[in-house]
């Protein structure tokens, strides 16, 4: 990766001059937090100036009783989780990159990852933001209050905005008291019905104690137990597999539902983690995949689409690929309770031109479904072409507006989302 150059600011007001400055020049910046973006929006051209976060990495206040956090952008996520932890309370978002990745990044890219289907994304973890703006104003908007509905909520304009509207310096974030019970829980099913239905009645009866709901299909399953460094806990037969979280305060809550799962025919086969060894073998399962993808070149996919849809479209989906590349391979998995899949395409073909092809048959129907393109990763520069799948040209269009509001240059994150040109 090669810039024009890399500056690594200390404080907001020096980031502040850089950017004046660079607007002044008409200078193009990149911004960088903990460089673990998945659709290249972190990556310069030779032209551009980097301005990384990486120094301005310090927790600057915690207000237990309010459960606020203060912190500058190049924390990283997991150094915000620990500090949390450290005074007893939680802050709820994690990511599997949360070793590298910056709160700053984390706002820019909204991200979202397992618990969002009790907690949100990250715009539900922010209260305030302070940020530098692409003509060089500090706009701090670091409000700590629950509710302050007095005019327009500023911070949502950086929220989710792939820095290129602003540079995130500063956030108050949104702190969580800590369940005190946890427990893991993995189900096998033969039938979609069944899986839909497990997660209709696990939202009514744990209510917001389920922390988690992830779907694992059979191949990836399968190609996990022959690829993966996994014990296999459960037959490698079944169609679909749950694999689902509680964490609240009833120890017994958990246990006492996936009874009535079983009895009523749910699901086929539980297997419930009884310590903290196991509860991290389960989970690893699900995140450790590199067993299935370090084999073969592969396509990484992160959509989302309506749950009641989700099936037809990857049966379609795979019968798709196997009839364009019979030597493929196809796995799914994810946040099914936030309606958010992972998909792995293999071609089985060693050429990566066909990421092309394999964009068009993964993205194309959802369009059909009200689907997304983008469910947690962002747009940057990987997906830009296919943001019209799931954005009418109105909303692109006051994209666009914003942008040239904010940023009329056009030197912050240029070419990020979309193209535009300067007048
Ligand atoms: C193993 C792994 C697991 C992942 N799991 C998930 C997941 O479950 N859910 C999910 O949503 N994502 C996930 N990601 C993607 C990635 O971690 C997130 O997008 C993360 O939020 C990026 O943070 P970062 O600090 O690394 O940002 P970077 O990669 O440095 O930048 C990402 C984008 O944000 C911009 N940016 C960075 N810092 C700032 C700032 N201070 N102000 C304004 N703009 C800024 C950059 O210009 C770029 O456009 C995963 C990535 C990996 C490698």
């Amino acid at each position: 990766m090669r810039a024009m150059a890399l500056v690594t600011p200390e404080t907001s007001e020096e980031l502040r001059l850089i950017v004046d400055l660079c607007n002044n020049l008409g200078q193009t910046i990149i911004v960088q937090g903990g460089l673990t973006g998945a659709v290249e929006g972190q990556y310069p051209c030779l032209n551009d100036l980097v301005i990384s976060t990486e120094k301005m990495n310090k927790i600057l206040s915690t207000n237990t009783f309010e459960k606020t956090m203060v912190v500058e952008a190049g924390c990283t996520l997991e150094q915000i989780q620990q500090a949390a932890r450290d005074k007893g309370l939680l802050f709820a978002l994690d990511i599997g990159a949360r070793g590298s990745c910056t709160i700053g990044g984390n706002i820019a890219t909204n991200a979202g990852g397992m618990e969002v289907i009790r907690y949100g994304m990250m715009r539900d973890q922010v209260l305030g933001l302070e940020a530098v703006l692409a003509d060089g104003t500090l706009l701090s908007s670091l409000n700590r209050l629950q509710k302050n509905n007095a005019g327009y909520d500023l911070k949502h304009l950086l929220i989710g905005t792939e820095g290129t509207i602003g540079i995130v310096t500063k956030a108050v974030l949104k702190l969580r008291p800590q369940p005190s019970h946890q427990q893991t829980a993995l189900l096998g099913c033969e039938t979609f019905q069944q899986v839909e239905t497990i997660l209709d009645r696990a939202q009514a009866s744990l209510g917001e104690s389920l922390n988690r709901f992830e779907l694992l299909s059979r191949a990836y399953y399968q190609g996990q137990m022959s690829f993966g460094d996994h014990d296999q806990p459960m037959a490698a037969n079944f169609n679909w597999y749950v694999l689902m979280e509680y964490a609240g305060n009833q120890p017994d809550a958990m246990q006492d539902w996936l009874e009535d799962v079983l009895s009523t025919g749910m699901a086929e086969d539980i297997v419930v983690a009884s310590n903290q060894k196991q509860e991290r073998a389960l989970w690893s399962i699900r995140d450790h995949f590199e067993g299935i993808t370090s084999r073969k070149l592969f396509f990484n996919y992160d959509i989302s689409l309506p749950i009641t849809a989700m099936e037809q479209y990857l049966l379609d989906l795979e019968s798709t690929i196997k009839t364009r590349w019979p030597d493929s391979e196809f796995y799914s998995f994810g946040h099914m309770g936030d309606g958010n899949l992972h998909l792995f395409i293999m071609p089985g073909i060693d050429d990566k031109s066909l990421k092309d092809v394999a964009n068009d048959m993964v993205y194309r129907p959802l369009g059909d479904v009200g689907g997304s393109v983008s469910a947690e990763h962002g747009i940057g520069l990987e997906k830009k072409s296919w943001l019209g799948i799931c954005r009418n040209s109105t909303e692109i269009e006051v994209m666009k507006r914003l942008k040239g509001l904010f940023d009329p240059n056009h030197i912050l994150n240029p070419g990020r989302i979309f193209d535009i040109q300067p007048e």
